[in-house]
């Protein structure tokens, strides 16, 4: 669904990679960072994948046995590490992290010949899992590494790696995505458009958030009621019928916390950060005037508020009267600005 070509708007080094895997020319280590959701796995995927085209090109053919191997996910050489996973029979203790066993099986592996007699590809997933000794076996094949062979690392957390290991590999950065090409993507694979709008700009440029998010029926649900009480029909007469909805939903408090949390953030950002990634037209057209109005403390203000409550709702104070108080801090906020 997501092809290669999709990650050239992230920067010129994905191109620079294209053109390695081109010329046969790639790094044997690369290192794929970015926050969770920019696309790192799915990176590293496609790459180990366009290493396994008998065609050698950096866009696969599709059609020859190394790339149907691939796509299936039994190409013998792709080897693929993470946490959970064992690799072997003889590696499944200590899961709770990557186990050196795990590594060494790997330099076992790639002692040998690929079966496909072409590229071998190990992937190891949230590297920064690696034991401190897996990473110091990862080393000394990294500082040697045998012919074809190509180590893709992907971390969120590459600062919990070893500075050696970080040095043995070349650092890719992912950065989030914009808003747009989310949405493209997103209908691309046959979402609907407005629901991939809305999935966009809720999902911090996380592929992975979006796609988790147009699934998520309840989610939607929350979203459309947490827009309607504390945005579309938030006024003071009409506080106690709202807060009375609410009052037998504290299982959702998180969730309606959490969507709460991130309207505002758009509506923040939408004048002082990035307005080409955060559409407020859902928000009423009072709100947006917020939007352009109020000082950034007063967002924070909310914030707090939002986090208080949540507070609140831990320690088992009245959600009723929990989701209240927010609501006249809302309105208060609102009408401060607005009128
Ligand atoms: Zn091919």
């Amino acid at each position: 669904m997501i092809s290669f070509s999709d990650f050239l708007p992230q920067g010129a080094e994905i191109g620079a990679i294209r053109e390695q895997i081109r010329k046969k020319r790639l790094v044997h280590a690369l290192l794929i960072t970015g926050e969770p959701g920019t696309g790192k796995k799915t990176l590293a995927s496609l790459l180990s994948n366009a290493l396994m085209c008998k065609d050698n090109s950096d866009i696969p053919c599709g059609v020859c046995t190394g790339c149907r191997l691939a796509s299936s996910g039994e190409h013998p050489d792709i080897v693929v590490i993470e946490k959970g996973k064992p690799l072997s029979a003889e590696t499944t203790k200590g899961r709770s992290a990557i186990p050196v066993d795990d590594i060494r099986e790997v330099i076992r592996i790639c002692s040998q010949y690929p079966f496909e007699g072409g590229n071998r590809a190990v992937i190891i997933y949230d590297a920064e899992n690696m034991t401190a000794q897996a990473q110091n076996c990862l080393l000394k094949i990294l500082e040697e590494p045998p012919q074809n062979t190509y180590f893709f690392l992907t971390s969120s957390h590459p600062d919990q790696l070893l500075t050696t290991v970080r040095s043995r590999c070349r650092p890719v950065k992912l950065v989030p995505w914009n808003v747009s090409y989310i949405v493209k993507i997103l209908t691309d694979a046959g979402a609907d458009p407005e629901k991939a709008r809305k999935a966009a700009s809720v999902s911090s440029g996380s592929i992975g958030n979006a796609l988790r998010l147009l699934s998520d029926d309840e989610y939607w649900e929350t979203r459309e009621s947490v827009m309607n009480s504390f945005f579309r029909n938030a006024k003071r007469s009409e506080v106690l019928t709202i807060s009375t909805g609410w009052k037998d939903r504290k299982n959702d408090s998180d969730m309606l916390f959490s969507i709460l949390e991130d309207d505002l953030h758009r509506l923040a950002s939408h004048r002082f950060d990035r307005p080409e990634n955060d559409d407020i037209s859902e928000f009423p057209d009072s709100w947006q005037r917020f939007a352009d109005k109020a000082p950034p403390e007063r967002f924070t203000g909310l914030n707090d508020r939002i986090s208080e409550a949540r507070k609140q709702t831990s320690f088992n104070v009245n959600f009723q009267a929990i989701i209240e108080q927010l609501l006249l801090a809302f309105i208060g906020e609102h009408d401060l600005w607005v009128n």
